[in-house]
């Protein structure tokens, strides 16, 4: 359900506040501990932030598309790390089941992932499987009244936290491709399910990742996503776009603090005698950055409102993506340029600006796999 503009003005000048009085100042200490304080945890909690997509009806804030992206545009603005952190409840780990789940599965899980109180991490990768998510091999043997899994699913987020996973697992062996795929939802603690060590990331820290291996992991039947075998990547398709849309707001609230950031430093530090900001080569590099990330902006909010409306926007989301991705790692590395040496030295943050964006041109589908997508439904449409 859509917001009235008073309510949806207090939720987004609130997430505001939040970011830039409570985040924005510990983004260095997240950084150095690589955890994120319990109390802003609880924080988070409170303000409905793992609910933003899951529907009242079981605790969520129901948002719209459009109103789900002003909400990470303004989280986009502080590391990712803590967008991170209510990233998978929000889209791809509780979508599955928003879209596709039973009544019961809706019941049983939504309301503790609105609160927060329950985490939960979407397991499709695998060491063989990446950008070809359909060839993977984790498989569900059916014994009984339950299934066995077994197979390896790689760099899962917030894995470490997770209280349940959506996992997709070949159901029927003889298919090689997507058809024969389900999507399960797993609770931790099963017997069989286990974690690798967290893996060390190039930059998000703050954020975790690991491994999640399934040993003659046994889970009931009614434990598959709609309760029918073979939809599951069907599942995991729909719930990529709306994903795409929420990555490509944070990429654009990035883009703004990275903006923000450098026109400071550009007015603070002066060279040959007046400020930097008045040199025109500087000047480019701005203007190019503005240019762009309003660019990236009116895409994702003009795509938000066609979803909104009903309309198939995979096409479009998958633009917004392969755009507010690269854009953003252009405007980081023009941040770091307009901080000269300031730029490659830690204290000052940009690098780790620059290094923790680098993630978005290559999850939820690498640049490569949206322009295959793009181009692919372009070519599909054009034959009719
Ligand atoms: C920090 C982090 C968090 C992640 N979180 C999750 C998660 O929560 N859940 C989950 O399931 N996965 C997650 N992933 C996995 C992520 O989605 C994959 O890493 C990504 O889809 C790419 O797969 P890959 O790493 O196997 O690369 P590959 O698929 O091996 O790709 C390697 C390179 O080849 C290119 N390439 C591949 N195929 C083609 C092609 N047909 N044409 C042109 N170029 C191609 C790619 O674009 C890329 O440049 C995460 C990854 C990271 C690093």
């Amino acid at each position: 359900m859509a917001l009235d503009n008073e309510t949806l003005e207090q939720l987004i000048g609130t997430v505001r506040r939040f970011v830039r009085e409570r985040l924005v100042p510990l983004e260095h200490q997240i950084a150095e501990n690589d955890a994120i304080p319990p109390e802003i945890i609880t924080e988070m909690r409170q303000m409905g932030l793992f609910g933003l997509s899951i529907p009242e009806a079981y605790g969520g804030l129901e948002l719209s598309m459009q109103e789900e992206v002003l909400v990470a545009l303004e989280l986009g603005y502080t590391s990712p790390a803590f967008r991170s952190l209510i990233g998978t409840n929000n889209g791809i780990g509780s979508q599955g089941i928003i879209i596709d789940g039973t009544e019961e599965q809706k019941q049983k899980y939504l309301p503790r992932m609105a609160s927060g109180e329950l985490v939960v991490s979407f397991a499709l990768t695998e060491p063989e499987a990446g950008s070809d998510a359909a060839s993977l091999r984790t498989t569900a043997r059916r014994d009984g009244d339950s299934y066995v899994i077994n197979g390896t699913k790689r760099f899962i987020t917030n894995a470490p936290a997770a209280g349940l996973f959506t996992v997709f697992a070949r159901t029927d062996p003889e298919s090689a491709g997507a058809k024969g795929v389900s999507a399960f939802l797993v609770e931790a603690g099963t017997p069989g399910l286990s974690l690798g060590p967290m893996d060390r990331k190039m930059g998000q820290r703050g954020a975790h990742t690991c491994d999640v291996i399934f040993r003659d992991c046994r889970v009931p039947a009614d434990a598959i996503i709609g309760g029918k075998e073979g939809q599951g990547f069907k599942t995991a398709m729909k719930v990529l776009d709306r994903g795409r849309l929420h990555m490509s707001a944070v990429c654009v609230g990035a883009a703004r603090r990275l903006l923000e950031e450098s026109l400071r430093y550009a007015s603070e530090r002066r060279q040959f005698g007046k400020p930097i900001v008045e040199f025109q080569l500087v000047q480019a590099m701005i203007a190019d950055s503005r240019a762009e990330s309003y660019a990236a902006e009116c895409m994702v909010k003009e795509t938000a409102r066609r979803k909104d409306a009903g309309l198939d926007v995979s096409t479009d989301a998958a633009c917004c993506k392969m755009y507010a991705s690269e854009m953003v790692g252009r405007v980081a590395d023009r941040a770091v340029q307009i901080h000269g040496g300031a730029g490659y030295i830690a204290d000052y943050g940009i690098e780790r600006f620059y290094r923790d964006v680098r993630l978005f041109r290559i999850y939820e589908g690498t640049t490569q796999i949206q322009q295959i997508l793009i181009a692919r439904n372009l070519a599909r449409d054009f034959a009719h």
